[in-house]
């Protein structure tokens, strides 16, 4: 019997790359290309991708009913989304189990801020070289990396982040100013699972970091939807026997 797949969409803004040309150059087919082709070295994914100026922004709910896992990318258009967009996502993430994951700058997408229940808020400062830290290599999307890896240059991102306590953090960043950051962190809504992954700024090759995209990569099967071979309702589940009286 065939596996099933895991359906993933990739959502992107979409404006840097098309606005800015440097941004263009590191990423010619959009950055929801890039990831989308990477995951596609995985067997056991069937990968769509969105942006933002579609109709619907490029998620209709017949699109967001067939996804397992989505991938979320946003920085200067995050007001532009919807609300009933994200209603239906925050809804398909606690009550289907749909997996969501932000990456980078979607820390303050309409989204993850549903979702999670939160500001996302954060310090933020100049680009610098950054070093990734496995702070859980326990856990399922730690899977195949190692002790710590460097990222080149990354945009800072620092503690303060103004996020409910995380699940899990997996990742912890360390930048050369000092700073600290927790850059991977899981958590879990309804029936859902989220992964937040700081990597990921536009002019810069995050995206291509083999680590980057293991994590990521690792993040999608996790986060995918438990088969729960019975639908989710919002009453008690009837018992099959009960004690006689
Ligand atoms: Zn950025």
């Amino acid at each position: 019997m065939a596996e099933k797949k895991i359906r993933v969409t990739v959502w992107n803004e979409y404006r840097h790359e098309r606005n800015v040309p440097e941004v263009a150059e590191i990423y010619p087919k959009g950055i929801h290309g890039c990831i989308a082709e990477f995951l596609s070295e995985c067997g056991d994914l069937e990968i769509r991708t969105a942006t933002l100026d579609e109709p619907d922004n490029g998620i209709p709910d017949e699109v967001l009913d067939n996804t397992d896992v989505l991938i979320w990318w946003g920085h200067i258009a995050h007001a532009e989304v919807a609300d009933d967009r994200v209603e239906y996502i925050k809804n398909r993430v606690y009550n289907g189990g749909m997996g969501f994951i932000g990456c980078h700058s979607a820390h303050h997408s309409k989204p993850f801020r549903e979702i999670v229940g939160a500001t996302g808020n954060l310090s933020w400062g100049d680009e610098m070289h950054e070093i990734m830290w496995n702070m859980k290599p326990s856990h399922p999307i730690a899977a195949g990396i190692p002790d710590h890896f460097h990222l080149d240059m990354e945009e800072l991102y620092a503690e303060p982040f103004y996020i409910p306590n995380p699940d899990d953090i997996v990742f912890g960043s360390w930048y050369e100013s000092g700073h600290i950051f927790r850059a991977g962190c899981t958590f879990t809504r309804g029936v859902g699972k989220i992964f937040y992954f700081q990597p990921g700024h536009e002019t810069r090759k995050s995206f291509y970091n083999p680590y980057v995209r293991q994590i990521i990569k690792n993040a999608v099967h996790w986060t995918a939807p438990n088969d729960f071979g019975y639908e989710i309702k919002n009453e008690a589940p009837r018992v099959d026997s009960v004690v006689e009286e």
